[in-house]
């Protein structure tokens, strides 16, 4: 559950961003014994793992010579899950909620503490606040924020509840909302024709009633296999193809009803709507990192590479989003980073805490915090 907007939630460290730095970061740190929030943007972890290539397989990830995307996501999921535990009554997917993860909040404010007893103060746009004595930076390429398709006159299109970005995972085998309804999908590219065909390849349960596809015009930009697949399922009039572009709406509270087109030939059409997918792919946006005031180099922030720190005392990056001589954007890269990044917060919060380095196989404290002793 999460809590209400104006109650700021404490924890020793806030972790902005679910990739895999941000993941291994939440493992390093609960291993550690610092208590931890994780906060993405995107509705599932796994950072551009998840988003941009689910299904490839990476090849040079330590000790694991293939695994894809969102296999990898699960991994690091499963790992962490001593220390960030999926509520009751949900499967092991990356979208599935759990403590201390919260997904869909787009951090936007970072206020630094006044002083060294102080917190920082973060929010997100969707109105939550953390409280945190140091803070994680874990933003990749920046938040992953799926790109609109603007309808004149419809001003509050995030908060329409009819209106999706996102498909459900492959392994999600819950009823999505659209199923047995009329979904729009909008798009032209491979992440729409991608939509379509998967949808419409559903069993009737979970399948839309129907499908109608929306694109500006009548070529898509979609490889030649997804390109034949749309065409196929069109023929069998399993897909209504318009090509058109919106011109206005029909909003009744959080729903949209109706949309009309302006088609390409020049006329307008309004189509009943239950459901609209809006497929135009994702773009990362730094905006708000890049306004806290830290040390930068070509939009990345500068770290020292021994302990992560930036130039903002109490503040860490990690990951693709920062730069030191000789950093790879590698995923391997980033798990080393988040390690020594954990071992910096541990000496900032707990000096006292700090000791020899121990190790999992035998440390009975770190074996008793994976719940294996
Ligand atoms: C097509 C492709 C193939 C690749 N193949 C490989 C490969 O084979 N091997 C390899 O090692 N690497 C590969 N990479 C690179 C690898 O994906 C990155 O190095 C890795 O994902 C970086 O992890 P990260 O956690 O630092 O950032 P990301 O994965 O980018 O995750 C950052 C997360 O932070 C969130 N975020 C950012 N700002 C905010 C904010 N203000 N509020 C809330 N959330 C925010 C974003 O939404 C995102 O989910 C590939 C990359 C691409 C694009």
């Amino acid at each position: 559950m999460q809590p209400h907007a104006q109650q700021p939630m404490h924890t020793d460290v806030l972790v902005i961003g679910a990739g895999p730095a941000g993941l291994y970061q939440a493992f390093q740190l609960g291993l550690l014994g610092v208590s931890f929030e994780v906060v993405d943007a995107l509705p599932m972890a796994g950072g551009q793992c998840a988003a941009l290539y689910p299904d490839k397989p990476i090849y040079d990830i330590p000790g694991i010579p293939a695994i894809n995307g969102q296999a990898l996501t699960q991994q690091l999921l499963a790992q962490c899950s001593p220390f960030m535990r999926m509520l009751p009554g949900h499967s092991d997917l990356p979208h599935a909620p759990r403590e201390h993860l919260h997904l869909g909040q787009v951090i936007d404010a970072l206020q630094p503490p006044a002083n060294a007893q102080d917190t920082f103060e973060i929010t997100s746009t969707q109105g939550l606040t953390w409280r945190s004595r140091a803070v994680v930076i874990a933003g990749g390429v920046g938040a992953f924020v799926p790109r609109e398709w603007p309808i004149p006159g419809v001003t509050n299109l995030h908060q329409l509840s009819n209106l999706h970005h996102h498909l459900p995972e492959a392994s999600d085998t819950r009823a999505p909302p659209w199923a047995g309804q009329h979904l729009m999908v909008a798009g032209g590219g491979d992440e729409a024709l991608t939509a379509v065909v998967q949808l419409a390849n559903q069993p009737a349960p979970l399948a839309p009633a129907h499908i109608t596809l929306v694109h500006r015009r009548h070529a898509f930009t979609a490889t030649p296999e997804l390109n034949e697949q749309v065409q196929t399922l069109m023929a069998q009039g399993r897909v209504t193809f318009v090509a058109g572009i919106p011109m206005a709406a029909q909003v009744t509270g959080e729903r949209i009803e109706h949309i009309t087109l302006t088609t390409a030939e020049g006329q307008p059409t309004t189509l009943h709507v239950d459901h609209l997918l809006v497929r135009l792919g994702l773009s990362p946006r730094m905006g708000p990192i890049t306004q806290w005031g830290m040390a930068m180099e070509r939009k990345q922030l500068l770290v020292n590479s021994s302990t992560m720190a930036t130039s903002l005392p109490g503040a860490y990056a990690i990951g693709d989003i920062c730069t030191y001589p000789g950093k790879l954007r590698l995923v391997a890269c980033g798990f080393h980073e988040a390690t020594l990044a954990a071992h910096a917060c541990l000496a900032q919060l707990y000096p006292q805490a700090c000791g020899p380095l121990q190790y999992t196989t035998s440390s009975e404290a770190l074996l008793k915090r994976l719940g294996k002793a």
